[in-house]
């Protein structure tokens, strides 16, 4: 349980950051909440040479209205996320993920940017992000690129980050008109992780039909993922129990569920249908001002 000796770098500002992870390349790994990259290293899973904790810089975890939509600094913990009072006003999802996120102390030192970039098959916040439709910006001392949450996971513990980048804000929507979401998840008890998370956003027009559906997965497969085709079957139908358990079986539609020690192929595909059916019911009934 002791990692292997590394060079430790605290830099004050994210431009030394930059250029300390430029110059040593793949031999360095970031460090901020240090709730993955830690028992990586104690396993040693991971063996970086050089680590660079950027979870001491200053003015990285703001949560703030921005352009129309709310910009948060990657350096925000999950209790950060889990307490804003702007999230919860303006973007339910992500604060009801962060609250379910491990314990406590996870949830104390953990950081959204860490989450995301580190991409656990069964971590919460890439269900929420996916349906919230969000962006996230990545820099290098030579500038920054904006990545569609859509495209950002690309497999088990992988993501569109190029070697040198840091992930710095991400910016999620504000919920507008009848729109509700929800956060459900089956969870591992030692850990919380999700055996299946599912993230749900729904807006319905006047007249009670669905006029836009999106469902984020996580937990089932390698990667977290949009589930199209319960998406598509749920457009232009009116919000009703029959509706969303018919569309939420589609929900694992092209995916090969994961099998470990925890649950097994089958187990988590059901799930996910229980799960997706549950997320879709919360956030009709909170679009439609029925539930808190
Ligand atoms: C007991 C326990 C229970 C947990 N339960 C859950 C749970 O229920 N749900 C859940 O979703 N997660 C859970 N986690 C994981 C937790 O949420 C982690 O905090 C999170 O996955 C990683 O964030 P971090 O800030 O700690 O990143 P770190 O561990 O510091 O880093 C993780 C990886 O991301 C890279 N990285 C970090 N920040 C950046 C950045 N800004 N830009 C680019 N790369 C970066 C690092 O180099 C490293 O490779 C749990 C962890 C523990 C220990």
């Amino acid at each position: 349980m002791i990692p292997s000796a590394f060079e430790y770098h605290a830099p004050k500002s994210l431009e030394e950051a930059l250029k300390l992870l430029e110059r040593h390349g793949d031999e360095a790994k970031l460090l901020a909440g240090g709730q993955s990259l830690l028992p990586l290293m104690k396993l040693r899973l991971a063996s970086p040479r050089f680590v660079i904790d950027i979870g001491r810089l200053r003015g990285m975890n703001y949560i703030r209205e921005e352009d129309g939509m709310i910009a948060i600094g990657a350096l925000a913990t999950h209790a950060d996320v889990a307490a804003s009072e702007l999230l919860a006003q303006k973007c339910p999802l992500l604060s009801e993920t962060a609250a379910d996120i491990g314990d406590v102390q996870v949830r104390n030192r953990g950081t959204l940017g860490g989450s995301l970039a580190h991409a656990d098959p069964a971590a919460d916040y890439p269900a929420a992000i996916l349906a919230l439709d969000a962006e996230i910006v990545a820099a290098t001392s030579g500038g920054a690129r904006t990545i569609a949450a859509r495209d950002f996971f690309v497999d088990m513990l992988t993501t569109q980050l190029r070697p040198g980048e840091i992930l710095t804000q991400v910016r999620v929507p504000i919920q507008k008109g009848r729109t509700g979401s929800a956060f459900r998840k089956l969870y591992q008890p030692a850990s919380g992780f999700a055996i299946v998370g599912v993230a749900a956003r729904l807006s319905l027009g006047a007249s009670g039909k669905i006029e836009s559906a999106a469902i984020g997965v996580t937990g089932l497969g390698p990667k977290a993922f949009r589930a199209e085709a319960a998406e598509k079957a749920l457009l232009g139908k009116k919000a009703g129990e029959k509706e969303f358990s018919s569309a939420a079986k589609l929900a694992p539609r092209g995916i090969e569920p994961l099998s470990d020690l925890h649950a097994s192929a089958n187990y988590r595909r059901e799930m996910a249908i229980v799960f997706t059916r549950r997320a879709l019911e919360t956030a009709a009934a909170r679009a439609s001002g029925k539930a808190g």
